[in-house]
């Protein structure tokens, strides 16, 4: 066996490799071991955000939102352009290679903070021994006093609709067509379906998202999922709320799929078809005989608010455990379990964690939505600016959506902030920050924001909280 380790983190995607530099930059002796092998069999760190999530999904829908501009808004802005085409393999390539920049950015990260690394599968063994067992099948085993589990998460497959990486694919899958499907279908009209539907709808396939249930963008504020839905459809994502899946057969180089709704049994015809309806944590193999970590009623890690697992020296971070399976959320988590490691007070405040879905317009949101509130009998207030009456937005030419405040009604403290429009992604930033410093509606209603700016949009709905927007009716 090797030398003995402060920490050995199971799992290099964001929650593991943030665990990692982390405890590494605290002067701890750490290692970390990853099973990532991407379609070509090649190691890869980064998890899922980096190889298969959140990054190349942003720079698919950054491509086809080019395109979708030069061959759609562009013209509003006296700009023509003949002959416009979208090469895919050039789009998908750029896309990889902005991957293996970051992949191999944390490599080298790993590197300068003399992390070992090793590739392959760890499971946990007794006295927080580790044991490593690399793609070819030899096995080493290793030991720390301190072991973080962050295998993540995997998609959900459904029994009748399997992946065969061909017609019917998960995430990795529809973020590689080596061509426009003319029809493609997606069940789940989730972040995942909404994002990558978006993109070859922008690109111009036929999309037409099954959702199972009645409402859309059940989580998000209603005001918010109503504008969304609306500027969707304008776009051309026919998306089907109430609509339940019973079938996906594949009918030579086609996909058809059965589904009830109100009217009955329906079918559509598609030539790919996305099946993005949720994800559930990977735990398969982690743990040895005996090691004493709980697996809570989701399948995940179970862990405290801490997310230690109740065994001495073993965590768990990221989609693997509960709470949302974003991956600032297990960067947060990775950081902050390092930092309980080497006795300083790691924390994250689970109330203010932005979620944002990167569709057009973009939709992103913190804290509490008023049916919450109403839930948890607490009194608020709510303020609310359209970007209509932004000028920048304007003079963008995206003027759809608003920006909502929700106020205590009593203390005036923000409770929840939602919106819908361009550059909302950014914009959410502001108010994440009033909430973590427990600010209020005034707070930022006296902020100067700079003009002409999106921003302009969280200062008027503050303003409006208490009914004092000046570019609008109150
Ligand atoms: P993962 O990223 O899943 O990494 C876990 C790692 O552990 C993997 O490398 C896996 O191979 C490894 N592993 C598992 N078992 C073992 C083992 N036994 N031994 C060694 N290694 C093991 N989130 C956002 O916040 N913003 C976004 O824009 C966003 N976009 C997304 C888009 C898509 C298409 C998808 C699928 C997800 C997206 N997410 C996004 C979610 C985000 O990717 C995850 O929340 C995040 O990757 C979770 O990080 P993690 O480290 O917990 O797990
Ligand atoms: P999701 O939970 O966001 O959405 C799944 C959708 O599928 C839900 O609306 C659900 O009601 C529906 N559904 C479930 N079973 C169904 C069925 N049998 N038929 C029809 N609809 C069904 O899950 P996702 O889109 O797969 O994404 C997984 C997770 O990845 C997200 O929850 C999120 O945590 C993360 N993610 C985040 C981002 C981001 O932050 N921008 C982007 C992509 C993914």
């Amino acid at each position: 066996m090797s030398d003995k380790y402060d920490v050995i983190v199971i799992g290099g995607g964001p929650a593991g490799y943030h665990a990692a530099i982390r405890a590494a930059q605290l002067g701890l002796k750490t290692a970390c071991i990853d099973a990532w092998a991407g379609r070509d069999g090649k190691a890869a760190l980064g998890g899922t955000c980096l190889n298969v999530g959140c990054i190349p999904s942003k720079a698919l829908l950054d491509s086809s939102k080019q395109f979708h501009n030069l061959t759609h808004s562009f013209k509003d802005h006296g700009i023509s352009a003949t002959n416009a085409a979208i090469d895919v393999k050039a789009m998908v390539g750029r896309k990889e290679k902005i991957v293996r920049q970051f992949t191999s950015g944390v490599a080298l990260l790993f590197k300068g903070n003399k992390i070992t690394s090793y590739f392959g599968s760890g499971k946990l063994l007794k006295d927080r021994q580790v044991e490593i067992t690399s793609a070819d099948g030899t096995k080493q085993t290793i030991a720390a006093t301190n072991v973080i589990l962050a295998s993540g998460s995997v998609p959900i497959e459904l029994p009748f609709a399997k992946f065969d990486n061909k017609r019917i694919v998960d995430n990795a899958g529809a973020l590689e067509f080596d061509a426009v499907p003319k029809r493609l279908g997606v069940i789940g009209a989730g972040v995942i379906g909404l994002e990558l539907g978006s993109v070859w709808r922008r690109l111009g396939a036929e999309v037409t998202i099954l959702e199972a249930l009645p409402d859309f963008l059940g989580t998000a504020d209603r005001d918010v999922a109503k504008v969304a839905a609306r500027e969707f459809a304008k776009q051309g994502l026919d998306i089907k709320l109430g609509a339940k899946v019973s079938k996906a057969e594949i009918k030579g180089d086609t996909v058809e799929v059965t589904y009830a709704d109100a009217k009955g049994e329906q079918k559509i015809v598609v030539d790919k078809l996305l099946v993005a309806v949720g994800r559930r944590a990977y735990t398969k193999d982690l743990l040895g005989d005996g090691i004493g970590v709980k697996i809570d009623e989701r399948g995940r890690f179970d862990v405290d608010e801490h997310c230690w697992t109740g065994v001495e020296g073993v965590w768990a971070v990221g989609d693997c455990v509960r709470g949302a399976m974003l991956a600032h959320k297990g960067f947060e988590e990775g950081m902050a379990v390092a930092e309980l490691i080497a006795g300083k007070a790691g924390h994250v405040n689970y109330d203010t964690i932005p979620w944002v879905i990167y569709t057009e317009p973009e939709v992103a949101w913190a804290g509490k939505t008023e049916e919450e509130l109403k839930a948890s009998n607490i009194p608020y207030k709510t303020g609310s600016f359209p970007f209509a009456a932004v000028g920048r937005a304007v003079a963008m030419n995206e003027t759809a959506g608003q920006v909502k405040v929700i106020a205590h009604a009593e203390t005036d403290r923000i409770l929840g902030v939602h919106m819908v429009g361009p550059g909302v992604s950014e914009l959410i930033a502001e108010a994440v920050v009033a909430m973590e410093f427990h600010g209020s509606a005034e707070d930022l209603a006296r902020i100067v924001h700079a003009h002409p700016t999106l921003s302009e949009a969280v200062h008027e709905a503050a303003l409006s909280v208490d009914k004092r927007a000046i570019h609008k009716a109150n």
